[in-house]
């Protein structure tokens, strides 16, 4: 399988909780390497940016309205099939359909206060990445 590279978030819930570690911890266990990190608070226009494929979604004002509620933890991840491997450690999007052992089994609140983000396809992580890192912040 080829060594690929995708985003992930750790979101204003986990940051608030000061579980970041915990999360990274599972993350590095399942064989993924942190190449970028840093943390950030989002404004409400870079919220939108980033989910605008769901905009029209009726979750789309809560769904900013919590990314931009506290600090976040953006970082790429790199490993062979990253964002397949990132979204199985990750779990379902409802924690309540989470198998045993994902991250948003054990730490998400709820549907929308879900610890993570990752993304969901190479193109997307790819246009993620970029919207998010410089080349220079990140280092392989
Ligand atoms: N979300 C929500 N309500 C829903 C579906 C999604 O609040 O019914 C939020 C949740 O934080 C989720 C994000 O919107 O992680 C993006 O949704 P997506 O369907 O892309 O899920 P993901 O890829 O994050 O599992």
């Amino acid at each position: 399988m080829a060594i690929e590279r995708t985003l992930s978030i750790i979101k204003p819930d986990a940051t608030a909780r000061n579980i970041t570690g915990k999360i990274i911890d599972k993350l590095e266990s399942a064989g993924l390497r942190v190449i970028a990190q840093k943390r950030a608070r989002w404004s409400k226009a870079d919220a939108e940016a980033f989910y605008a494929v769901h905009k029209d979604r009726p979750f789309f004002g809560d769904l900013v309205a919590f990314m931009t509620s506290g600090p976040i933890v953006l970082q790429v991840l790199e490993g062979e099939g990253a964002v397949a491997k990132n979204r199985e450690v990750m779990g379902a999007t409802n924690p309540a359909d989470a198998a045993d052992g994902t991250i948003r089994k054990e730490f998400a609140e709820n549907i929308e206060r879900n610890s993570v983000h990752g993304s969901d396809s190479a193109e997307n992580a790819r246009g993620e990445i970029a919207q998010c890192f410089s080349e220079e912040e990140i280092v392989g």
